[in-house]
């Protein structure tokens, strides 16, 4: 038996791969990508601050693959045929497998012209690691934040981060008295940027904005970016630092994989996970295009569920049974200022905003006990 393939090796892959084992003790899983690391993207905001160094967030994985009985092969996925039972990978090699999860993440569309005046909390450690040192250096001035989104798809963009990034620069500053020599700037495309989020977490944070003193130049076509300025359809904000989340497409490797893909690039999944036209082979988090509400998350806390329900369909389908799980959409996180917290919760039932400092120290709590668990 080949046994279960799974691309990539962060929150998706390691929820399916856990699920996986849970299930099946011996059905051989093999995990391809270019670390055996899961980096903990969420706690990326507090580098900037000082918070946390790089370093700290990622957590190698090599010892939960070994206690699962997982084989790790660094590599990059390229490309796959024999529809999807082969993976070809960047140095030549290719794997065969009985079944595949793909859990690839995605990537920002970097094509505004200036775009590399533009430092991205989210590419990782280093670019966080690269603002702190930025920020640090700066005496005084504007530092401009914002995000956008994916015009073929409007529904993927994800800005808590940087209402986070922004929220928690205001609080550095002003503990470090120095918040009177600094203006901040949010600024998107979107009048009301977050909004997947919903009305009321919007509402609260635009007015935690308010109450800090951070401008909004919000509802303008992004034009380019120069060194020192943010140009936008509704004029020009001068920057000395610019920090922007560009929107999310699918991870590059796909283009061109003959996988069937969304209008914004991402791998499309039916209610069930699978990529349609293509057996054995599913698709969770980031990387995939899934039926839902307009307010579907790309977070970790839903690529977890996903990869818990690829994996227990996968295993079903291997069993000739026909796969019944359901990842039920569910947006769960806390937006953080580094002195109190937003719990925002949203399902198809029920929704839930509540702000406490206690929500900044269990952001913290997360942490630790997700690195926990791997260990
Ligand atoms: C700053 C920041 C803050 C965030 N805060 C939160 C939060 O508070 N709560 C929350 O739930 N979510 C949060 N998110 C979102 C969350 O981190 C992502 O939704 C999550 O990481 C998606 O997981 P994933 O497994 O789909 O993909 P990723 O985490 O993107 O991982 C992709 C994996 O695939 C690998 N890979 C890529 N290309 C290839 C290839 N060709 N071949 C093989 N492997 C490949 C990568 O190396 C990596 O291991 C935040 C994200 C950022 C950036």
């Amino acid at each position: 038996m080949r046994g279960i393939t799974v691309i990539g090796s962060s929150f998706g892959a390691v929820s399916a791969v856990r699920e996986l084992r849970r299930r099946d003790p011996a059905i051989p899983i093999s995990v391809v990508a270019p670390r055996a690391e899961l980096v903990y993207q969420a706690s990326l905001i507090w580098v900037p601050v000082g918070l946390r160094r790089g370093d700290d967030l990622r957590l190698p994985l090599t010892p939960f693959y070994d206690r699962l009985g997982v084989r790790f092969i660094a590599g990059r996925a390229r490309g796959l045929d024999a529809a999807g039972r082969r993976i070809h990978l960047e140095d030549g090699t290719s794997l065969e497998n009985d079944g595949l999860i793909i859990a690839t993440g995605s990537r920002f569309i970097k094509t505004l012209p200036g775009i590399e005046h533009a430092m991205t909390l989210c590419e990782g450690v280093e670019a966080a690691t690269a603002i702190q040192r930025r920020l640090q250096g700066l005496q005084g001035g504007t530092i401009a934040i914002g995000f956008a989104g994916n015009p073929a798809e409007p529904t993927v963009v994800r800005g808590g981060p940087m209402f986070e990034l922004l929220l928690g620069i205001e609080t550095w500053l002003r503990r470090t008295h120095r918040r009177d020599r600094f203006r901040l700037v949010l600024f998107s495309p979107s009048a009301r940027p977050g909004e997947r989020l919903g009305a009321r977490a919007v509402d609260g944070l635009l007015d935690q904005m308010r109450r800090r003193g951070i401008e909004a130049h919000l509802g303008h076509k992004l034009l380019k970016f120069e060194a020192d300025a943010v140009h936008t359809e509704g004029g020009v904000v001068p920057a000395d630092a610019i920090l922007f989340m560009p929107g999310l497409t699918g991870p590059a490797w796909v283009q061109g994989s003959g996988l069937p893909l969304s209008p914004g690039g991402f791998v499309r999944a039916d209610a069930y996970l699978r990529v349609p036209g293509l057996e054995q082979v599913y698709v969770v988090g980031d990387a995939g295009s899934y039926p839902g509400p307009d307010w579907m998350p790309k977070q970790a806390h839903m690529a977890d569920r996903q990869g818990k329900v690829a994996a227990v369909n996968l295993l079903d389908a291997l069993l000739g049974r026909t796969p019944t799980r359901v990842a039920r959409p569910e947006l769960m996180c806390i937006i953080d200022s580094l002195d109190s917290g937003t719990l925002v919760y949203r399902s198809e039932r029920h929704g839930l905003v509540l702000r406490s400092a206690m929500l900044h120290w269990a952001k913290g709590w997360f942490e630790r006990r997700y690195a926990a668990a791997l260990r």
